[in-house]
Formats: C-alpha cells, sequence, structure tokens
C-alpha cells in the first residue's frame, strides 16, 4: 500500500506544495513545529533514510538546502533547522524547521494555521525559491 507521501505526490490527498523535481517534492508539514515548517521527500517511497541509496540521500540533501535557503529568507527565524525522524510516516523525510528557540525543535509544542494562512505561508516560501 502507498505511504500518505506517495499519494500526495500523486495528488491523491492534498498538500501545500513548495517545491517539486524529477525525483523530489517538498510541502508544508500539516501539524507544525512553527510557521514554515516543510517536509523533503524523495519521490522514490523507501522507509528509513540509511536505507536510500548514495545517489538519491545526496539528491535529497541538495534539493532540502535549496528549499531551506528560501525557508529561511521566506520566514523569520534564528535559522532553519534540519531534522530527520521517521517514527510516524514510513517514506523518507527531511524536516525544515524555522527555529526560534528549542521548543521548535522538540516535536512537543505544535502551532495551528488556517487554510489561508497555510496557503500565504506557502506562496510566500515559493517566491524565495
Ligand atoms: P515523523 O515520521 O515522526 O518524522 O513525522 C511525520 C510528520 O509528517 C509529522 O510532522 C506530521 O505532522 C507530518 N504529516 C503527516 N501526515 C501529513 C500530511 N498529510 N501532510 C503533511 N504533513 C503530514
Amino acid at each position: 500500500m502507498p505511504s500518505i507521501f506517495t499519494k500526495i505526490i500523486n495528488g491523491e490527498i492534498p498538500c501545500y506544495k513548495i517545491a517539486e523535481e524529477e525525483d523530489y517534492f517538498a510541502f508544508l508539514d500539516i501539524n507544525p513545529n512553527a510557521k514554515g515548517h516543510t517536509l523533503c521527500i524523495p519521490k522514490k517511497e523507501v522507509d528509513k533514510i540509511m536505507d536510500l541509496d548514495e545517489e538519491t540521500y545526496m539528491g535529497l540533501m541538495r534539493f532540502s538546502r535549496k528549499v531551506g535557503m528560501a525557508l529561511e529568507a521566506a520566514i523569520p527565524c534564528k535559522r532553519v533547522g534540519v531534522t530527520v525522524i521517521g517514527l510516524e510516516v514510513p517514506h523518507v523525510h527531511v524536516h525544515l524547521i524555522p527555529l526560534q528557540s528549542m521548543a521548535n525543535a522538540t516535536f512537543q509544542h505544535k502551532e495551528s494555521f488556517t487554510k489561508s494562512e497555510f496557503k500565504e505561508i506557502a506562496a510566500n516560501i515559493r517566491a524565495r525559491l
């Protein structure tokens, strides 16, 4: 059965899209630690990051850097944190999180946004790509 993220790539589940390349995709996390929290994924569905082939791993990091630079330009923050966990969704994803403090990195404090706020955040990040 395809992962929820494969369904997002295929347009079967909606998302707030940030960027897409032939092999990679980025979209806003639906339950963000902070405004602009973004997930970067390989289209290839692999569960654990260390199981990615080296080319896909390096490509994912290059793509995440590109998206992270746009994020840092679009969202006021001290810096963008980069985290890989993957305990919830078995499809490799890099969390890019605009950080004001350590609290934003803990996954214990969540922020909520309306649909129109999510759309505006995504548009702001896309405009910096
Ligand atoms: P983890 O697998 O622990 O790294 O966390 C999975 C992340 O995916 C969480 O931060 C969720 O909020 C996020 N997530 C789960 N479903 C969706 C979705 N449909 N759209 C966007 N983000 C999602």
